[in-house]
């Protein structure tokens, strides 16, 4: 089951820039910043009631986010679902025939395990669906 929206992704060309415009729009401060290297991004997390947003600047030329904003420009990157039990879900989206990115779970930033479905299959839109860890 998909829970809520647990984040919106948002790619950002300078983090630092981009927080300050986020903590006058949002007035509070960030609770949160983590490089997940294995992605290639540096985060940052602003809580919003039970949502959250986190923006995302590229470490490496390689990484996703740079080339999402080659391409596109900065902007909404993708839309993150809270899922109970990740390999329930991923199974069962499979089935009903989206294309998953990653087919087992990985560790993502704010402690938690994610895994990304192709915005070929939905529409357009990168899914994160992300599992707190216990
Ligand atoms: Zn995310």
């Amino acid at each position: 089951m998909l829970n809520k929206i647990e984040h919106l992704g948002i790619a950002v060309k300078n983090i630092e820039e981009s927080a300050k415009m986020y903590e006058t729009l949002l007035g509070k401060p960030s609770y949160k910043t983590e490089v997940v290297e294995s992605e290639g991004v540096s985060t940052m997390f602003f809580q919003i009631g039970e949502s959250k947003i986190e923006l995302l600047e590229a470490t490496n030329p390689e990484s996703p986010i740079a080339k999402f904003i080659e391409k596109r420009g900065e902007g909404i990157h993708h839309v993150a679902y809270d899922v109970s039990d990740i390999e329930l879900e991923l199974a069962r989206l499979k089935k009903e025939g989206f294309q998953l990115i990653h087919e087992v779970p990985k560790a993502g930033a704010d402690n938690k395990r994610i895994a990304f479905l192709h915005p070929k299959s939905t529409g357009g839109v990168l899914v994160e669906l992300c599992e707190e860890k216990k």
